[in-house]
């Protein structure tokens, strides 16, 4: 490893992911608020408190319950979650608003996020305000958020594209008014992990407060940008169930408690067992499928189809994976198909009580390979069963054959 890289990583070599017994890294989860705002999803009052539920059995730190100032369902389900007793924080969002701040705090909610646009674009054409409209609302919601004593984040909105001198001028403002965090928004998926690592050092290094990381997927590194955050020194990650969020979505619950375990060697105590059961709860209720291909999560991760590849995963599923399917709550499926080997025919028809001879799997592969070619697709047990059987014909067709031929 050359010394950038070193460096690079040493934030989490030094500092994180020692403590077993307090997770470094702590996860902020808006399924509710972000993964809902997704075009064309909405959860019903008892699947959110379900979803809520979920989370905190898991072990996530923090659910972003929603927005309160929308009203009716919505208040009353940030009402219900926060009365549930749960291990979790509850946080509400809000724009900088006092009255619906107060609509949150009235919830019951023990945080609320309070949300404003940092970046030029947006303060001048959709807020219509200047920078000092911004810094003097952010100090009057946050010094009337923690008169009620709430956790307070501070979120700066479109923080990719706000200069980083008005970014810690915000930041100082908020934490002088008592704010407790504050959340970087690549709002619109912009940003790219070596860039947010700089960004977020920079800012670090500006302020007292905790940084949380708001990533979206965009150009597909919303998780890789929340682990830049981290090594720069955010210690919050705001994530959905299985990336929903608007747009491309946001960065993966699943993806970021795998990623930060096996690339970085931080455990932040999330029961990821219940990963495949709660994407499943949560894309259910969202309308959705999970992709077989999705990350951590998709049935894929632990099917294997090549000759090779499943050869080395019968003899040790190291060879081939990073971690048991258990982990996350999926099996593993040996697929039988276009690029299967000997190897895998053998273990499969062993499954059906068949035990074939090396020779014998080789005699069959071939006609796998044919019927997957033709049906453009792996194949199903009954038709490799079908196959077996016409194998079988064809044996003892050339045994009749070779017993029928004339003598001499
Ligand atoms: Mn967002």
């Amino acid at each position: 490893m050359n010394d950038a890289v070193m460096a690079y990583k040493a934030p989490l070599d030094s500092d994180l992911g020692k403590d077993e017994t307090s997770s470094p890294i702590k996860l902020d989860d808006t399924t509710l608020r972000d993964g809902e705002q997704t075009a064309g999803v909405v959860f019903a009052n008892r699947e959110k408190v379900r979803i809520a539920k979920l989370l905190d059995e898991i072990g996530v730190h923090q659910i972003e319950a929603g927005i309160a100032a929308m009203g009716g369902d919505e208040r009353d389900t940030i009402e219900e979650i926060a009365n549930l007793g749960l291990k979790a924080s509850v946080l509400g969002w809000n724009r900088a608003n006092l009255d619906e701040i107060k609509m949150s705090i009235d919830c019951g909610v023990d945080a609320v996020a309070i949300s404003l646009a940092t970046s030029d674009i947006h303060i001048e054409t959709k807020l219509k305000k200047d920078r000092k409209w911004v810094l003097d609302t952010v100090r009057e919601a946050v010094a009337f958020a923690k008169s009620h004593g709430v956790y307070v984040s501070v979120n700066a909105e479109d923080a990719s594209r706000t200069s980083m001198g008005f970014l810690k001028e915000y930041a100082c403002a908020a934490e002088a008014e008592g704010a407790d965090r504050i959340r970087f928004c690549d709002t619109i998926g912009t940003m790219e992990p070596f860039r947010t690592y700089k960004v977020i050092k920079e800012l670090k290094e500006s302020c007292g407060l905790d940084v949380e990381m708001h990533t979206h997927d965009d150009f597909g590194m919303a998780v890789a940008n929340a682990i830049a955050g981290i090594h720069g020194g955010a210690n919050w990650v705001n994530v959905t169930v299985a990336g929903l969020g608007e747009r491309a979505g946001n960065a993966a619950l699943e993806e970021v408690v795998m990623a930060l375990k096996y690339t970085e060697g931080v455990e932040l105590g999330i029961d990821t067992a219940r990963f495949r059961e709660i994407g499943e709860y949560v894309m259910g209720a969202a309308g959705r499928r999970i992709p077989a291909w999705k990350s951590v999560i998709g049935t894929n991760m632990f099917a294997h189809e090549s000759g090779i590849h499943a050869d080395g995963v019968i003899k040790n599923p190291k060879t081939y994976e990073i971690f048991s399917p258990a982990e996350v709550g999926l099996e593993r499926q040996i697929v039988i198909g276009k690029h299967s080997g000997t190897r895998s025919i053998e273990m499969k028809f062993a499954e059906y009580g068949i035990e074939l001879g090396k020779e014998q799997a080789a005699e069959i592969l071939p006609m796998v390979r044919n019927m997957a070619v033709e049906l453009k697709r792996s194949l199903f047990d009954k038709e490799l069963l079908y196959i077996y059987n016409d194998w079988v014909e064809q044996q003892q067709e050339a045994a009749t054959r070779e017993a029928d031929k004339p003598e001499g």
